[in-house]
């Protein structure tokens, strides 16, 4: 009984102390080629109910497969709602995709699940917006669900262009957004960062080469507008991605990180922010690839080699489809 009693007190404190501020669930955890599996992650601050969409590369099948994993098991669906879960989820809880570049493996859900999604923004810098009604959109690849672009116009998404490092609100959720360009291979991508009520913030990376590969300052810019935040304890956690392992050359990354780009693009962070200020940030890895090879899953390699040589004190996490996290 007195263990019992304790166990919840305990459990109960640790809680207050570690109160969670936003919550993700794995819709896709892959950078390719697993169709099914394609980067995208819901995201909900903890003072509301609803979700925004990180990238779009499964959508109805990373909601099933959540489903299925017990990752919406606190969700309820209205006893008069005429949806299943996974309808009622894409339909009425998710408020709208911010989408970091216009690459298939980030946007194939939600160009195949459009015929049925309910109305809602897309949200995105205006190269990314503009690539969306210019290659899907556009009648040839797909009907335009979009409000721009070619021919007549369905209407049932809106793209809304984001400002460079301005905050926005997302509608229909009580978070507010701030979008920072990203170097691609020679593209462009986009890292949004995500604010609570009280100020907390979470960053969600598109895709990214290093800054010393991509001949870029764009990461550079990202870490100072971060580094205040972490300053102030206000930086939750980051999804940011590790493609290739260490066995990479640099000009085999087409814009993307490994494990030593990674730890080095952080410890830029680091060096800004103050020598330990990122011990304990909760960082996932996403869009590592799947893999045809028979041996060593990359994944299990990429782990190892950002565990070895992690001096910052990181806590890095390698969700599955269908796995909740909280921050
Ligand atoms: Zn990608
Ligand atoms: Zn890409």
């Amino acid at each position: 009984m007195l263990k019992t009693k304790l166990a919840l007190l305990i459990g109960c404190l640790s809680f207050g102390v570690n109160a969670a501020s936003f919550e993700t669930v794995t819709l896709g955890s892959k950078g390719g080629i697993q169709d099914g599996n394609l980067t995208a992650f819901m995201l909900k601050s903890e003072q509301d109910d609803n979700y925004v969409m990180l990238d779009a590369g499964s959508v109805v099948n990373g909601l099933i497969v959540s489903e299925q994993k017990g990752a919406f098991e606190d969700v309820q669906v209205p006893a008069d709602s005429k949806y299943t879960k996974v309808g009622y989820l894409l339909k009425e809880r998710v408020k709208g995709y911010l989408i970091s570049h216009a690459h298939l493996d980030h946007v194939a859900g939600m160009i195949i699940s459009s015929p049925d999604d309910s109305h809602k923004p897309i949200y995105g810098l205006s190269a990314t917006n503009e690539a969306l009604m210019n290659n899907y959109f556009n009648w040839s690849a797909w009907p335009n669900f979009g409000n721009e672009g070619l021919g007549f116009k369905l209407s049932k998404y809106t793209y809304t262009d984001l400002p460079e490092f301005q905050w926005q609100e997302v509608k229909g959720t009580s978070m507010q957004v701030m979008a920072m360009p990203l170097a691609h291979s020679g593209g462009q991508s986009t890292a949004f960062m995500l604010k609570d009520k009280v100020g907390d913030v979470f960053v969600y990376f598109g895709d990214t080469g290093p800054d010393a590969v991509e001949k870029s300052d764009a990461l550079s810019k990202v870490w100072s507008t971060l580094a205040p935040f972490v300053k102030q304890d206000k930086l939750k956690g980051i999804v940011i991605e590790v493609s290739f392992t260490n066995q990479t050359p640099d000009k085999a990354l087409f814009g993307h990180l490994t494990p030593n780009w990674l730890l080095k693009e952080l410890t830029a962070l680091e060096t800004l922010a103050g020598k330990g200020s990122l011990n304990d940030l909760d960082v996932v890895i996403s869009h590592i690839k799947y893999s045809l090879k028979k041996g060593e899953d990359p994944q299990t390699v990429i782990k190892r080699q950002l565990d070895e040589a992690n001096k910052l004190g990181v806590k890095f996490h390698f969700p599955a489809q269908g796995d909740a996290l909280s921050f």
